[in-house]
């Protein structure tokens, strides 16, 4: 027969939401289950910021967030600041420091983070059950059924925290989505974001010889622009900046990439034309990048012949290149090697204060599973946090 076990609440997922949530409920005197199906909680906080965690970001705002609905995460992100779980992180002692643009990591490897949240949920009595893999989920009354071949669980309030579909190697699933069809709540169309783009045989050609090479540039899509470094790859393109702009791409938008977005190249090689005309261009050039990089860029073009050599019009073509790069990624390295899910759980169907879904009374959707996706540096599990803390304490 199997086993029955009625409980307070049922978080599915043991990921960085569910471990928040699970914390604030149990801190409230609720009694709490953790079920996730891998054979480990928080492997992608095990995983994450390279190995260090890069567990939240000093001026995460709003704005720092993609869904259809801007406003629905303002809430929780005002009720759970970055300054709450540095608080939390100050008192267990763990030292961090800030890379960049208020990007918090870890000093120590992303265990010290998991190991933090599991000695919690161990000094507050939650139990996490691992290896479980969900048959069903069903609502009879007021309460939730979640089976596996062997066991029943049964409370009035369950909590999805089971994040999406990037990394499937971590144990990712689409399951919320599912189950949030199932109770009839809409799901936004999903997509990976912070991922890698591919280049198409031309590209890849013509990039070939950059592979492993990292250039500062002004990446733009669709009015969305950030300042940081691509990395040229065997497949197409990497680095902050592209993980950055994949999150506001689709399928067939041009890419526009500026090299030394701070120089005006074109104006630079005309006045050196006039100060120093007999200087080679591939000389002048090569210091502002690397020769490799500005040959490929200028694939086809006599870089060699003195600066009085050249007409106004051909400086102007060759800083165009290297300026204002053009293409349209053939596609991304897809949900494999995505860092999120863009889409998710509709926000319009769930509360911002407390995430419960407006038609289904007990039922909630925290962290990735929604659509509310953050840019790359922290902001991802800030907002994992936010939401897992700011449902725990409703629940
Ligand atoms: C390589 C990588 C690096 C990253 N680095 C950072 C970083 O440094 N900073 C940052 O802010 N963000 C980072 N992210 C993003 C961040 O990890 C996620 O946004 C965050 O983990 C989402 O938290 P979550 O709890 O919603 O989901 P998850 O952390 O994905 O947790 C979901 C949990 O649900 C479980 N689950 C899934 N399906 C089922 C099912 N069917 N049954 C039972 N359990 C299930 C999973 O096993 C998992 O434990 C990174 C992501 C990746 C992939």
């Amino acid at each position: 027969m199997n086993k029955q076990q009625t409980t307070d609440v049922v978080i599915i997922g043991a990921g960085a939401a569910g471990l928040m949530c699970a914390i604030a409920a149990a801190e409230e005197g609720k009694q709490v289950h953790l079920l996730d199906h891998a054979n480990k909680a928080g492997k992608k906080i095990l995983i994450s910021g390279g190995g260090r965690c890069n567990f939240t970001n000093m001026y995460t705002e709003p704005s720092n967030y993609l869904g259809h609905n801007p406003h629905f995460c303002k809430s929780a992100l005002n009720r759970y600041t970055p300054w709450d779980f540095i608080a939390q992180v100050d008192k267990a002692g763990l030292p961090w420091h800030e890379k960049k643009l208020g990007q918090l990591f870890s000093d120590n490897k992303s265990q010290a983070i998991l190991t933090m949240l599991l000695e919690r949920c161990d000094q507050l009595g939650v139990t996490i059950v691992l290896d479980f893999s969900i048959s069903s989920v069903t609502k009879t009354g007021e309460t939730f059924s979640i089976s596996n071949a062997n066991a029943v669980y049964q409370s009035p309030s369950l909590v999805i925290a089971t994040g999406a579909m990037s990394f499937p190697t971590m144990g990712a699933t689409d399951f919320g989505h599912r189950l949030a069809k199932q109770f009839g709540l809409a799901v936004t169309p999903t997509y990976p974001g912070l991922v890698p783009f591919t280049f198409d045989a031309k590209e890849k050609a013509q990039f070939d010889g950059l592979s492993g090479t990292s250039v500062d540039v002004l990446i733009e899509v669709n009015n969305t622009s950030f300042r940081e470094n691509i990395l040229f790859t065997h497949k197409g393109l990497s680095g902050p900046a592209v993980l950055q702009i994949s999150s506001y791409w689709t399928p067939g938008d041009t890419v526009t990439v500026r090299c030394l977005p701070d120089t005006d190249i074109a104006a630079e090689l005309k006045d050196k034309q006039q100060s120093q005309p007999k200087k080679h261009l591939h000389k002048l050039l090569q210091s502002y990048l690397p020769l490799s990089v500005i040959q490929c860029f200028c694939e086809g073009i006599d870089l060699q012949k003195p600066l009085h050599n050249y007409k106004h019009t051909e400086l102007q073509a060759i800083a165009d290149l290297i300026q204002h790069w053009q293409f349209i990624p053939s596609g991304t390295e897809g949900y494999k090697k995505a860092e999120v899910t863009c889409g998710g759980v509709n926000t319009d169907e769930i509360s911002s204060k407390t995430f419960e879904a407006k038609k289904v009374k007990g039922l909630y959707f925290i962290g990735e599973v929604l659509d509310v996706t953050g840019q790359l540096g922290g902001f991802n599990f800030q907002w994992a946090w936010a939401s897992g803390f700011c449902c725990g304490k409703a629940l």
